[in-house]
């Protein structure tokens, strides 16, 4: 179970057609993304189906909202096209150093990255241009979510961090 939060191919790395499992609507890779003022825009090479939500402290304050919604994907499929976006390193409650990548203009958060975990960007789904055939599969640090967030009770439940790798978002 812990296995499906994670579900982005490492092999899928070229330019393709993909057909995802819903319904079989078509999405095309790279797929595209920037902050809200467009100073940072980028690009994905995999295609995304599953996103996880986290609902800790720490993406509410952040992003101003419920908490962050997301996609774990290989750092080596994201590739940043135009500027570069601020770093802020904030203290994971695990004791870890999280990276929170944002655009310094407009504030936009973009990505975040554990600094022990390189190979791994944790994106912030909002920021790309289409969500097609996307879906949130997984809800983690649910006793933390504020009470009005939406949380489906068919998707995957963590109270805390899942025992997975780049878990905390
Ligand atoms: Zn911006
Ligand atoms: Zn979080």
């Amino acid at each position: 179970m812990l296995s499906a939060i994670i579900t982005v191919s490492m092999a899928r790395v070229a330019p393709m057609r993909y057909l995802s499992r819903q319904g079989g609507n078509a999405m095309t890779t790279p797929l595209s993304g920037s902050c809200l003022c467009g100073a940072v825009r980028y690009t994905v090479e995999v295609p995304i189906t599953e996103l996880r939500a986290c609902h800790c402290t720490h993406c509410q304050k952040a992003s101003g909202a419920a908490g962050s919604v997301n996609a774990v994907i290989p750092s080596a499929a994201f590739h940043i096209t135009q500027g570069r976006p601020k770093r802020y390193d904030s203290a994971a409650d695990s004791g870890r150093t999280l990276y929170r990548f944002f655009c310094g203009n407009c504030g936009s958060p973009i990505y975040s990255q554990r600094a022990t975990a390189p190979e791994t960007v944790v994106l912030r789904a909002g920021t790309l241009d289409s969500a097609q055939g996307m879906r949130i599969t997984a809800n983690i640090w649910t006793r933390s979510a504020r009470p009005w967030a939406h949380i489906d009770p068919a998707s995957n439940q963590f109270a805390g961090q899942p025992d997975a790798p780049a878990a905390k978002t």
